[in-house]
């Protein structure tokens, strides 16, 4: 499909965290165009979700290849083919579900277990409580996130609403930043 090499680097990034909290949304508002949609449905019925957003960083064209996941982190099946080559990981979870931020450190765990790298490989990662825009059901204070993601050592902590926008474009543009940084 890449007939001509748009960009000079290129990171897959992986978009995990439980079903529900809204990573198909923000994936969905990061893109937002008819042409993305119809390749978002057209990779689903195969179980592969990713877009591709690019970013000019210091002059040099980054593209990040946002891999998202059709559901199947409802059976906790997420295939090897996911994880391979992944540079960085955005952990979701939905501030007005605690349980979806208490099952982040399953999700940790895995990435951890799948990607087996020790500490110093360790892909740069950020957190996003998504779903700010529900202040009222809110269940996860933002303290509790920006903690998680201080231990967890994340290079970000992000509260998103993937309804309203709220730092959508914001986040990921950091990221393609952090790994210009890191690589
Ligand atoms: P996924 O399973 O993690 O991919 O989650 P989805 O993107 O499918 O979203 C699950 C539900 O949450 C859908 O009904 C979305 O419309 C809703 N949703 C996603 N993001 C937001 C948000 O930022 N705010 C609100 N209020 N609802 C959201
Ligand atoms: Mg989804």
């Amino acid at each position: 499909e890449d007939k001509e090499k748009i960009y000079d680097v290129r990171y897959k990034v992986l978009l995990v965290g439980e079903s529900g909290v809204g990573k198909t949304s923000l994936i969905r508002k990061l893109v937002g165009t008819a042409t993305n949609k119809n390749h978002m449905n057209m990779l689903s019925t195969i179980g592969i979700d990713f877009v591709k957003k690019l970013y000019e960083v210091d002059g040099a064209k980054v593209q990040l290849e946002i891999w998202d996941t059709a559901g199947q982190e409802r059976f906790r099946s997420i295939t090897k083919m996911h994880y391979r080559g992944t540079k960085a990981v955005v952990f979701v979870y939905d501030v007005a579900d605690l349980d979806s931020f208490t099952r982040l450190n399953f999700w940790l765990e895995s990435i951890d277990q799948e990607l087996q790298c020790s500490v110093e490989d360790t892909p740069p990662m950020i957190i996003i409580g998504n779903k700010s825009d529900l202040e009222d059901k809110r269940e996860v204070p933002t303290e509790r996130g920006e903690k998680l993601a201080d231990e967890k050592l994340a290079n970000g902590f992000w509260e998103t609403s993937a309804k309203q926008g709220t730092n959508v474009h914001a986040c990921f543009e950091k990221l393609a930043y952090t790994l210009t940084d890191t690589f």
